[in-house]
C-alpha cells in the first residue's frame, strides 16, 4: 500500500557513525559529551545544507570535509523542534561523493525511559546509584546522536565510551580495546575509554549502550556463541533461567533460519526502569527486570512469560535486525513474525506447555478482540511520520500479525514455510524489505502457491470475517455444507460498504461421524478456499459418514489456524457442545468455539442463553488453555453485568460451573504439579476470587493467607501463582490498617514480580476513601514511572464503584499525570487511559470519554480513544440485549442461569 512518507532526503546516505560519548553520571547534570565522525555519501551536487534527526542535543561544533579534503565549518545550525531535526549550513557547496561530518555536541541522560536515559538502582552495598542505558525504538536514537533515524538508513556504528573506571560498559559489539586514562585532577575518579568493535550494517534504532555496576552469568551455546545475562549487583543468580532459555533459543534459530547468529556475542540485561517489556537491540537485548529475572519461587506464569519474551527478542536478532522493514508501515513484519516465532521456539524448548493451545487464547483472542472494532487498523498501516508508529505498537501489529503468520504456516505446511524463511534470510541479510519480499520468498519455496494474493486481504484491510455455516448434509462418505462470509464487528453493526469486504479464507474442517457414539472417526480436512462473500458449497470426502446421519458434528476453522469467527445454527452448537463434553474436539477448537460464541453473543448474532448452555458444557474441562478461554468469557460477562441486578445470578452460575475442577486442583501446591497444573490452579483460584469472594470458605482462606503474607511479605507464604487473586480477596475485606500494611509491603518484597502482584491487588480494598488513597499514593511519586498505572488499574477493576472512581480521578488529575510522563514513551499514558476509561458499558460513558478527549486531546492516543468508545458502546448494546434475554432465561427451569 502506497503511503506518503516524510523522510530525510535520499541523496544523503550515511555509511559509518564513529561516535565517542564521554559520560558524566553525577547529579545534577547527568549529561554526556558526544564527538561524532559521520562518513556519508552525497548522491547529488551543490549541497549547501545537511539535515539530520536530532532531539534534545546541543551543538558545540560542526565541520564537513570531502574525503581527504579540507574541512569547512558550518555557518549555521538550525533546529526544527516539530520534525526533531538539525540542519547545518555550509558556505561552500558540496558535490557528489564521500564526505565526513565532524560534530561536537552535548546530550542529557533524562529520566524518561527514552534515548540514553538514567535509572536508579542499589549498588552492591545497598547505596543508591545511577546507571544509564538506551531505548531507541522507534525514533529516539536522535536523542543520543545526530543521525538519519530511519530503519532503511543502515550503517556501521563504531562506538567508544569514556566512563568512570569502576563501571561496566556494554554495547552491541564486544570491546575492541580498553584504555585507562590519567585522572583529570588529583582525587578525581579515574576514567577509562572503551572502544567497541564496529557493528555490522544496521538500523539506528538498534544501537544500544548500558553503563553501570552489574553482575553477570555466562554460557556458550552449542554452536559457540557467548551469551551473558547482566543483572543489578548481587542478583546474578536470578538470571539462570533466562541464560538457559537464551542459549537454547539461539541454537534453535541458527538451525531454523539456516543462518548462524551474526554477532560474536549476545548480552541480555535487566534494566531497573524500562517503558516496554524488552527491546531487541542487536547483541544487547534490554529487559524490564520482571521480564528476565526469575526467583526460584517464581510463578509458572512468570516462567512462561520470561521464556516467550526471550524467544521473541531473540527471533528479532534475525527477523528485524538482520533483515529489517524498510519503513514503519512494515512494523508488523517485525512484531507479528517475532510474536509467532516466540511460540514456535517456546514449544520446542518446553513441549509439555501446550503452547499452541495457549496461542488461541492469547494471541488470537487479543487480535480478534481489537480487530473487531471499526476503529482498528490494517496490519499494514500507512505511516507518514516516524512519530506515528508509536500508535501501532499494539495488538494488531503483534497479535494479528502473528495470526497472519500462523495462517501462512497452515496454508503452506511447516516445510515450505521454513524453507521460505531461509530463502528470505539469504536474499535480504543486512538489508531492508517490504512485506511483498516475504510473500515472494514463500511463493518461491512453495512452488508458486499464490501467497501474495491470498494474504493481501489479511494485511491490507482492517478487520476479519465471520463465517456462517449453512445446513450440513451427510452423504455416503461425504460431507457437504455451505459457508458465507461477512465483515465481523463487535457490536454487530453493518456499516455501508460491508459487502465489498472479502477475505481469502482457507476452509479447514474437523468432523466426527457421530458425537459420543462408539467407533467414531474424527478427522481434519482441507476443503479449499472461500474467496467470495458466498454462500459457497463445499463437499469433502469424509470417511465413515453415513447418509443422513444426525450425529455428525462439523467444526470449521479446525485447529483455529485462521483469525476468523464462525457462526453455527443452534442445533450444530448443541452437537458441538456434546463434542466439547466428550473432548472429541481438540483443545484449540474447544477454546476457539467458546470465544467465538462469546463474541457472537456480544454482537447479537447468538442468543446469550445459547452461550450459557455452551458454557455449561465446559464443566468437566481439564485443559489449561480451554479454562483460560472460559475465564475470558466469564470475565467479559462480569464486566458487562457489573452493577446490574444480574451480577448475582452470574456468580451462582460460575460457582456451579467451576466447582468440579476447582475441587480437583485445590488451593495447595503439590509435588506432582506440572507447569500446566500450576497455571490451571491459578485460573481456578482467580475465578473463585472473582465470583465467589463472599463464599465463607474462599473468604476465610484468603484472609488467613493475607495475614500470613502481611506478617512476612518476603517469606513466600502464598504460592506465587495464587498471590494476586488471594491478595485481592483478602484486601476486599480489609481495613485501612491492613491496606497500609500492604502498601508498606511493596518495599519489603524483594522481586519486581512480587511488587506487581501487590500493585494489582491494592485497589480491591473495600472503602471508597481507601481506593482513593491508593490512587493518590501511586501518583505521588511513590511508585516508579514504569509501574504507577498498575495500582490505578486495580482500583478500576475492583468494582463498579472502583471503575467510576478511577475514571473520575484520571479526569481530575489528567494534567498532572501527563506532566509526570512529559516526554516518556506515549505507551505509558495510553496505558493509563485504557485502564481508567476502558471498563464501561454505557452509552453515556462513551459520550463522556469522547468529550473529555476532545477537551484534552492526546494526538497519539486518538485511535486508542476511538477504540475505547466503540467498545464501550458495543458493551452497552450487549447489556441491553442480555437483559431482555435473561428475563426469559431466568424464567426457564432448565436454563443454565438456574
Ligand atoms: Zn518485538
Amino acid at each position: 500500500m502506497a503511503s506518503v512518507r516524510e523522510t530525510l532526503p535520499a541523496w544523503f546516505v550515511p555509511e559509518e557513525y564513529d561516535v565517542r560519548l564521554t559520560l558524566d553520571l553525577a547529579p545534577p547534570l547527568f549529561r554526556f559529551e558526544g564527538a561524532l565522525a559521520l562518513s556519508a555519501e552525497l548522491l547529488k551536487d551543490d549541497v549547501k545544507a545537511i539535515t539530520l534527526h536530532s532531539k534534545e542535543l546541543a551543538y558545540l561544533s560542526c565541520s564537513v570535509a570531502r574525503l581527504g579534503g579540507k574541512a569547512q565549518d558550518a555557518v549555521s545550525t538550525t533546529f526544527n523542534a516539530k520534525e526533531s531535526t538539525v540542519t547545518f549550513g555550509f558556505a561552500e557547496p558540496l558535490d557528489k561523493g564521500k564526505i565526513v561530518l565532524n560534530i561536537g555536541y552535548i546530550g542529557t541522560h533524562n529520566n524518561q525511559m527514552a534515548g540514553f536515559y538514567r535509572s536508579g538502582y542499589k549498588d552492591a552495598e545497598g547505596n543508591p546509584a545511577v546507571m544509564v542505558s538506551t531505548q531507541f525504538e522507534a525514533i529516539d536514537a536522535r536523542r543520543c546522536l545526530p543521525c538519519v533515524d530511519e530503519p532503511s538508513a543502515k550503517a556501521v556504528f563504531k562506538a567508544t565510551l569514556v566512563l568512570d573506571e569502576h563501571l561496566t560498559a556494554l554495547s552491541n559489539m564486544p570491546e575492541a580495546e580498553v584504555t585507562v586514562l590519567p585522572a583529570a585532577k588529583a582525587g578525581a575518579p579515574r576514567k577509562k575509554r572503551v572502544a567497541f568493535m564496529p557493528s555490522p550494517r544496521m538500523s539506528s534504532y538498534l544501537l544500544a549502550f548500558a553503563v553501570g555496576e552489574f553482575d553477570f552469568l555466562q554460557a556458550r551455546t552449542k554452536h559457540g556463541v557467548l551469551v551473558r545475562v547482566f543483572t543489578p549487583p548481587t542478583k546474578a543468580k536470578l538470571g539462570t533461567f533466562a541464560l538457559d532459555v537464551a542459549t537454547q533459543a539461539l541454537d534453535l534459530y541458527d538451525d531454523y533460519f539456516a543462518a548462524p547468529y551474526p554477532l560474536p556475542k549476545l548480552d541480555m540485561i535487566a534494566i531497573p526502569e524500562f517503558a516496554m517489556g524488552a527491546m531487541e537491540n542487536w547483541g544487547l537485548v534490554t529487559y524490564r527486570e520482571v521480564e528476565v529475572l526469575i526467583a526460584e519461587s517464581a510463578s509458572a506464569e512468570q516462567k512462561q512469560r520470561v521464556t516467550t519474551v526471550i524467544t521473541h527478542e531473540l527471533a528479532h536478532q534475525w527477523f528485524g535486525n538482520l533483515v529489517t522493514m524498510a519503513w514503519w508501515d512494515g512494523l508488523w513484519l517485525n512484531e507479528g513474525f517475532a510474536s509467532w516465532m516466540q511460540s514456535y521456539a517456546a514449544d520446542k524448548i518446553f513441549p509439555e506447555w501446550n503452547v499452541w493451545s495457549q496461542f488461541v487464547v492469547d494471541d488470537q483472542a487479543a487480535a480478534l478482540g481489537l480487530d473487531s472494532l471499526a476503529s482498528s487498523h490494517p496490519v499494514q498501516v500507512p505511516i507518514r511520520k516516524g512519530e506515528e508508529v508509536e500508535e501501532v505498537f499494539d495488538a494488531i501489529s503483534y497479535h494479528k500479525g502473528a495470526c497472519v503468520v500462523q495462517l501462512v504456516h497452515a496454508y503452506l505446511g511447516p516445510e515450505a514455510f521454513r524453507n521460505g524463511l531461509r530463502l528470505y534470510m539469504a536474499r535480504h541479510a543486512y538489508q531492508n524489505t517490504e512485506t511483498k519480499d516475504l510473500w515472494k520468498a514463500w511463493e518461491d519455496a512453495a512452488g508458486g502457491k499464490p501467497v501474495a494474493s491470498i494474504m493481501r486481504s489479511w494485511t491490507e484491510q482492517l478487520g476479519f470475517p465471520v463465517l456462517t455455516v449453512g445446513k450440513i448434509e451427510a452423504g455416503d462418505g461425504t460431507l457437504s455444507f455451505s459457508v458465507s462470509q461477512k465483515w465481523f464487528l463487535a457490536d454487530g453493526s453493518k456499516p455501508a460498504g460491508i459487502e465489498s469486504k472479502v477475505w481469502s479464507v482457507p476452509v479447514l474442517v474437523a468432523y466426527s461421524t457421530g458425537a459420543g457414539s462408539d467407533d467414531i472417526v474424527v478427522s481434519d480436512v482441507d476443503a479449499g478456499m472461500l474467496e467470495s462473500a458466498g454462500p459457497k458449497t463445499f463437499t469433502v470426502e469424509a470417511k465413515g459418514i453415513a447418509p443422513g446421519s444426525q450425529q455428525v458434528w462439523v467444526k470449521l476453522n479446525a485447529g483455529q489456524n485462521v483469525p476468523v469467527r464462525v457462526a453455527y445454527d443452534v442445533a450444530d452448537v448443541q452437537r458441538l457442545s456434546r463434542a466439547v463434553r466428550s473432548k472429541e474436539l481438540d483443545s484449540r477448537d474447544r477454546a476457539g468455539l467458546l470465544l467465538d460464541a462469546y463474541a457472537l453473543a456480544k454482537a447479537g448474532t447468538v442468543d446469550p442463553g445459547t452461550l450459557l448452555v455452551l458454557l455449561s458444557a465446559y464443566q468437566s474441562e481439564d485443559n489449561m488453555a480451554v479454562w483460560d478461554a472460559v475465564e475470558q468469557a466469564l470475565n467479559g460477562l462480569a464486566t458487562l453485568l457489573r452493577g446490574t441486578d444480574m451480577e448475582r445470578s452470574l456468580d451462582g452460575f460460575v460457582a456451579n460451573l467451576i466447582s468440579d475442577r476447582a475441587k480437583a486442583l485445590g488451593w495447595d501446591e503439590r509435588e506432582s504439579d506440572s507447569h500446566l497444573d500450576k497455571l490451571s490452579r491459578a485460573i481456578l483460584v482467580r475465578l473463585q476470587a472473582k465470583f465467589m469472594a463472599n463464599d465463607p470458605d474462599v473468604k476465610a482462606r484468603c484472609a488467613a493467607m493475607l495475614s500470613a503474607f502481611l506478617a512476612d511479605p518476603d517469606g513466600n507464604k502464598v504460592p506465587a501463582d495464587l498471590k494476586q487473586p488471594v491478595l485481592r480477596v483478602g484486601l476486599q475485606h480489609a481495613s485501612r490498617k491492613e491496606l497500609e500494611q500492604a502498601i508498606a509491603a511493596v518495599d519489603a518484597v524483594s522481586t519486581i514480580a512480587q511488587k506487581k502482584d501487590l500493585y494489582g491487588a491494592l485497589g480491591f480494598t473495600p472503602a471508597l476513601a481507601d481506593k482513593q488513597h491508593v490512587l493518590e499514593w501511586t501518583t505521588s511519586g511513590a511508585v516508579k514511572l514504569q509501574d504507577f498505572f498498575y495500582p490505578m488499574a486495580s482500583v478500576a477493576q475492583s468494582s463498579a464503584q472502583g471503575g467510576e472512581l478511577a475514571f473520575e480521578f484520571m479526569r481530575e488529575h489528567f494534567g498532572r499525570i501527563r506532566g509526570m510522563l512529559q516526554s516518556a514513551s506515549p505507551s505509558l499514558l495510553m496505558g493509563v487511559i485504557a485502564y481508567c476509561a476502558g471498563g464501561f458499558a454505557s452509552m453515556e460513558r462513551a459520550k463522556e470519554i469522547e468529550e473529555f478527549f476532545v477537551q484534552h486531546p492526546v494526538p497519539l492516543a486518538t485511535r486508542k480513544v476511538q477504540q475505547i468508545c466503540e467498545n464501550t458502546r458495543a458493551n452497552a448494546a450487549f447489556v441491553a440485549r442480555i437483559r431482555v434475554s435473561c428475563r426469559f432465561a431466568l424464567s426457564c427451569a432448565s436454563c443454565a442461569w438456574g
